[in-house]
C-alpha cells in the first residue's frame, strides 16, 4: 500500500492520541475531519462529505467547517454528547519548514464547553466525577464556567442517585470499578441526556490524585482544603482535575477552591417530583413559563438566576437556615425603596462568574472587560444601601461583597470605553495609560508635523538655512545639507551618504522619530496587545475575590427577587416548625393563580400533622381541582423551605425531608413501559424511600389496572403509609375510589376531604373549595359533557347509569348480559360511569361457588404453578 502523504501521517499520529474524540484538524481557514470522524460529523452536522487525496489509492473521506463559524458546529456535536479535540497550527505556515506543526489545544466535552452560545445563562453546567472505592462513592462536581467545585462522599446507591439528580450534570466521568457497585447510569443517560464515559485506571491512583490536588491548589497538604475526611472524594477530585488538565490544557486558574460537603443538608427532590411539580419547566411544553421558577425568578443577574434555580431544587431542612433567609427576605420586603434601588443597580451587573472564567482562560475580549467594569461600578452603591441592613444574612452579604476598586480603576484607566472586540488590531488602550502607546498613536497622525518641527529646530540651532528632512527607501529619514553649509553640521550628526552637491545625515532624534513613524501601526497593535494581556492577567490573579463577590451578588439578587415576588403576589411569611404540623390557611397555587388570567383562584386550607391528620383522602369529580390543590400544598411547603414567602393567608410549615409525588404517567409513555408498570415503580420507590418526615402527593394510585386490583393496591398503600410503624408519612391522596373514604374511622390518621361541586340541572358547577367528607358522586357524565363528548353518547350514558341505579346489583350483571349486544358491548363498558364500575364489586354474591372456593384456598402452601393452575380453573368457571 502506498505511503500516506506527510500531512496525513501527521493527522494519523495526532488522531491516535485522541481516539475517543472527533478531531478538528486545522487546515487554513477550515477545520477538517477525516475517515470515521468525517462520516460521523457529516451525518450529525448535515454537511457535505468529500474526499481528500491522502497518498493512497482511495481518497480519505473528509468534511470541514469554516473556522470563523466553528462554534456553531462544535456546540452541535458537543450537545449530542461527542468530545471534540481542536487541533491548531502551532507555527506560522509561512515560516514552517516542511509540514506545519500542529497540536491539540483543547478538548471540548459536554461538561467543559465554555462557548457563550452553548451555555444557558440561567443554569450551571456541571461535570461530575464518580469514583467507587472501598464500598463507597466519591463525588467531585465542577462547573468550570463559574468556578464552582464541590466534593462529597455517599455510601448508598440511593444517595448517589439523589446527588446526581440534584446537580443534573451534563457529563459524568467514572472509574471502571464504578459499575461493580451495581450502579446504573442508563436512566440518567436517557432522561437527563448525560454523557457518560469511563476513565482509564491511571486517573484513579491515590498518590497521583493527591499530588495533582496539591499542585493545583498550591498547598503542601490536603488538610487545609478540608479533604482529610474524604478519601474517596479526594480520589474523585484528583481524577476530575487530571481530566480537566487533559482536556483544557490550561492552568484552570478559576478553580480556586474546593468545597467538601456532607449530603443530607437539603430536602431531596427526585427527578419525577421535580417534573411533576413543574419546578423548573412545565411537564408538557418543557418551558420555563408556567413553572415555579418562572413565578419566583425575578432576578436581575445571570448569577442570581442560577442560584434561584439551585435554591428551588435544593430547599433547606434546617430551621435556623430557613429563618435566616426569611429574615433577609422580610427586611427587603418591608423596605421596598432600598430593595428596588438595589435591584436597579443589579440590573447592570453582567455575569461576573463567567466573565472571570473567560478572563482567567484568557479568552475575554476588551468589551468583556468594559462589561466587567460597568458591573463593578454597581457594587459601591449596593454596599452603601446594604450598610443599613439589620438581618444577619444581608449583613453577611455586605461583608462578602468586595468593591474591587483596584480592578475597576485598572480597567477604567487602561481600556477604552468603547473598545473593539478584536485584541490584535489595537484601539483598545486608553490614552494616558502608556506613554509609548500615546506616542505611537501620535506618530501616525502627527509624524509629518514632528519632522517639520525637527527641521525648524535644527535649522535654528545650526544656522543651516536650507536644511531639509527627506526620505528614501534605503536610508529612511535623513537630514540633507548642501555643500555650502557643510561646515555648520554639528559633530554628533552621523554622515550616511555623500552626494555631489550635498551630504546626508542622521541624528538619534531623527532615528527615533523614524522608528515611531514607520513602525507605528504594527508596533502599536503589538504593544496594545501586550498591555491588554497584562491587564487581563492581573485581573485574572484576583479570581478568588471576584468569585466571592459574585456569589454575594447572586445571593442578594435571589433574596431581593423573593421579596419582590412576595410583595407583588401577596404572599405571607410562613412560620416554620419542627413538630411536623403543616397548617396552611387560604393557600393558593403559585403558578395556577398567575396563569388563570381572569378567573378568580379559590383559596383552600391544608392541615396535616403526625397524629390524627396524617393522610387526607381527596375525592371529587375530574376537573374539580384535586391535583391543583395537592400540588399547591406541596409547593407551599417547598417554597417555605427555600426561605420564600408563600401564597396563603397564613401558614405554619413543619419541615419535611423529602417530597414525593406520584401523578399522571403520560410523560412516561415514550419510555416504552406500560403506564401501570411506571406507576407501580414510582409507588415502590416512594414506599421504600419515604420517611415519617416526608410529604407524599399521590394522585390516582392504582388507576392503570382493573378496578379490583387498583382499589386493593390503593387501599393497601394507604394502610401502609398511615401506619407509623411502617411509614407514617404525611400524605395527600386523591382518588376515584370512593370506597377508600371508608378508611376514615377505621384508621385514626385518615380524614376525608372532597372538592365541592354544585348541581344545576344537568350541569355541575365547580366550586373549587375543599371541604370535609367524601364526594358522593363522580359526575363523570357531566364532566364528559363539559369535555365535549357528543350528546347522543351522553344521553345513552345517562340511560345506562339510571338503569344501573334502579336495578339491584345481581340484576345489573344479568341485565348487562341481556342488553349488551355484541356490537354495543364496547360502548356500554365505556359509558358506565366510574363510580358504577366500582360497585361491580358486588356483582357476585358472597356465596358464589367460585368465591367460596377462592376464600378457602391455602395460598401460603401453594407453589406458584399450583396457584396459577387453580386461578385458571376458577376463571374458566366464571
Ligand atoms: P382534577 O385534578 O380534580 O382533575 P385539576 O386540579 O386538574 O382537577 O383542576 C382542573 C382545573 O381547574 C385547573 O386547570 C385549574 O385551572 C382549575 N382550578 C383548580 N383549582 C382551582 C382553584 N382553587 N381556583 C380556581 N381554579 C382552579
Amino acid at each position: 500500500m502506498a505511503a500516506l502523504t506527510p500531512m496525513m501521517q501527521q493527522y494519523m499520529a495526532i488522531k491516535e492520541q485522541y481516539k475517543d474524540c472527533i478531531l478538528f484538524y486545522r487546515l487554513g481557514d477550515f477545520y477538517e475531519m477525516f475517515y470515521d470522524d468525517a462520516l460521523t460529523a457529516s451525518r450529525e452536522l448535515e454537511i457535505t462529505l468529500t474526499g481528500k487525496n491522502c497518498g493512497q489509492e482511495e481518497r480519505a473521506p473528509m468534511c470541514g467547517v469554516p473556522y470563523h463559524a466553528v462554534d456553531v458546529y462544535l456546540n452541535k456535536l458537543v450537545a449530542k454528547g461527542y468530545k471534540v479535540a481542536i487541533c491548531e497550527q502551532a507555527e506560522d505556515p509561512k515560516q514552517a519548514k516542511g509540514i506545519v506543526k500542529r497540536e491539540v489545544i483543547r478538548i471540548v466535552t459536554p461538561g467543559t464547553n465554555l462557548s457563550q452560545q452553548a451555555l444557558d445563562e440561567g443554569r450551571n453546567n456541571y461535570l461530575m466525577c464518580l469514583v467507587y472505592d472501598n464500598n463507597q462513592f466519591g463525588l467531585a462536581i465542577t462547573d468550570i464556567s463559574t468556578g464552582d467545585f464541590y466534593t462529597t462522599e455517599v455510601a448508598t446507591l440511593k444517595e448517589l442517585y439523589d446527588e446526581i439528580h440534584r446537580f443534573s450534570p451534563s457529563e459524568i466521568i467514572c472509574n471502571d470499578s464504578f459499575y461493580m457497585s451495581g450502579a446504573s447510569l442508563d436512566d440518567f443517560k436517557d432522561r437527563l441526556h448525560v454523557s457518560v464515559s469511563t476513565l482509564d485506571t491511571w486517573y484513579m491512583d491515590e498518590a497521583v490524585s493527591v499530588q495533582k490536588i496539591k499542585e493545583h491548589f498550591k498547598v503542601a497538604s490536603l488538610d487545609g482544603l478540608g479533604l482529610t475526611d474524604f478519601p474517596s472524594g479526594t480520589l474523585a477530585v484528583g481524577a476530575l482535575l487530571l481530566y480537566l488538565y487533559e482536556t483544557q490544557k490550561n492552568t484552570l486558574d478559576n478553580l480556586t477552591k474546593i468545597t467538601p460537603y456532607r449530603s443530607g443538608g437539603y430536602m431531596i427532590i427526585d427527578s419525577a417530583t421535580n417534573r411533576n411539580l413543574e419546578l423548573i419547566e412545565t411537564l408538557r411544553e418543557k418551558q420555563k413559563k408556567g413553572s415555579l421558577l418562572w413565578v419566583l425568578d425575578k432576578t436581575k443577574t445571570a448569577m442570581g438566576a442560577r442560584l434561584m434555580r439551585n435554591w428551588i431544587e435544593q430547599p433547606l431542612i434546617e430551621k435556623k437556615k430557613i429563618t435566616a433567609r426569611q429574615d433577609a427576605v422580610e427586611e427587603l420586603y418591608n423596605d421596598m425603596i432600598t430593595r428596588e434601588e438595589i435591584r436597579e443597580y443589579l440590573n447592570a451587573v453582567y455575569d461576573l462568574e463567567r466573565l472571570v472564567t473567560r478572563i482567567s482562560y484568557r479568552t475575554a475580549n476588551p468589551r468583556d472587560l468594559i462589561a466587567f467594569k460597568t458591573s463593578l461600578g454597581m457594587i459601591p452603591p449596593v454596599k452603601q444601601l446594604l450598610s443599613q441592613a439589620k438581618s444577619a444574612e444581608l449583613k453577611e452579604i455586605d461583608e462578602r461583597m468586595d468593591c474591587l476598586e483596584d480592578i475597576y480603576d485598572l480597567i477604567e484607566k487602561s481600556i477604552q470605553d468603547e473598545p473593539p472586540i478584536m485584541i490584535r488590531e489595537g484601539g483598545m488602550i486608553k490614552e494616558g495609560y502608556n506613554e509609548d502607546v500615546d506616542k505611537f498613536r501620535l506618530s501616525r497622525t502627527e509624524g509629518k508635523t514632528w519632522l517639520a518641527e525637527l527641521e525648524a529646530r535644527e535649522k535654528e540651532k545650526t544656522g543651516i538655512k536650507n536644511l531639509r528632512v527627506r526620505y528614501n527607501k534605503v536610508f529612511g529619514y535623513y537630514l540633507e545639507v548642501t555643500n555650502s553649509y557643510k561646515e555648520l553640521v554639528p559633530e554628533d550628526w552621523t554622515r550616511k551618504q555623500t552626494l555631489a552637491n550635498a551630504e546626508r545625515y542622521i541624528t538619534p532624534e531623527l532615528k527615533e522619530l523614524e522608528d515611531m513613524i514607520l513602525g507605528a501601526e504594527d508596533k502599536l497593535a503589538a504593544l496594545e496587545y501586550d498591555l491588554y494581556c497584562e491587564v487581563r492577567d492581573s485581573i485574572g490573579e484576583q479570581v478568588v475575590r471576584i468569585q466571592e463577590t459574585a456569589k454575594a451578588i447572586a445571593h442578594l439578587d435571589v433574596l431581593a427577587s423573593l421579596a419582590c415576588v412576595a410583595q407583588s403576589n401577596d404572599y405571607v411569611r410562613p412560620s416554620i416548625n419542627t413538630k411536623g404540623v403543616i397548617d396552611i390557611q387560604g393557600g393558593r397555587h403559585p403558578v395556577v393563580e398567575k396563569m388563570n388570567n381572569n378567573q378568580m383562584f379559590i383559596d383552600n386550607d391544608t392541615y396535616l400533622d403526625n397524629k390524627n391528620h396524617r393522610i387526607s383522602i381527596i375525592t371529587g369529580p375530574n376537573m374539580a381541582g384535586k391535583s391543583t390543590y395537592m400540588r399547591q400544598s406541596a409547593l407551599i411547603v417547598l417554597m417555605a423551605q427555600i426561605g420564600s414567602f408563600v401564597p396563603a393567608k397564613s401558614a405554619n410549615i413543619g419541615i419535611v425531608d423529602r417530597i414525593f409525588t406520584r401523578v399522571g404517567a403520560s410523560d412516561d409513555l415514550a419510555s416504552g413501559q406500560s403506564t401501570f408498570m411506571v406507576e407501580m415503580t414510582e409507588v415502590a420507590n416512594i414506599l421504600r424511600n419515604a420517611t415519617s418526615r416526608s410529604l407524599l402527593i399521590l394522585d390516582e394510585i392504582g388507576r392503570g389496572t382493573s378496578t379490583f386490583d387498583g382499589l386493593s393496591i390503593a387501599w393497601a398503600v394507604v394502610e401502609h403509609i398511615s401506619n407509623p410503624k411502617l411509614l407514617g408519612a404525611k400524605t395527600l391522596f386523591a382518588t376515584h375510589y370512593h370506597e377508600l373514604t371508608e378508611l376514615e374511622g377505621k384508621l385514626d390518621s385518615v380524614n376525608n376531604y372532597c372538592i365541592a361541586v354544585r348541581e344545576q340541572g344537568d350541569d355541575i358547577i365547580f366550586l373549587r373549595k375543599i371541604i370535609r367528607g367524601g364526594a358522593d358522586k363522580s359526575y363523570g357524565i357531566q364532566v364528559a359533557r363539559l369535555a365535549g363528548v357528543p350528546d347522543s353518547v351522553i344521553d345513552r350514558a345517562k340511560e345506562i347509569a339510571s338503569w344501573l341505579e334502579e336495578t339491584d346489583v345481581t340484576d345489573k350483571a344479568k341485565n348487562l348480559q341481556v342488553r349488551t349486544s355484541a356490537k354495543k358491548k364496547e360502548v356500554v363498558r365505556e359509558a358506565v360511569p366510574a363510580e358504577k364500575q366500582m360497585s361491580l364489586f358486588d356483582i357476585y354474591p358472597a356465596d358464589h361457588p367460585v368465591l367460596k372456593e377462592l376464600a378457602g384456598l391455602d395460598v401460603s402452601n401453594m407453589t406458584p404453578i399450583q396457584a396459577l393452575n387453580t386461578l385458571y380453573e376458577l376463571q374458566k368457571r366464571l
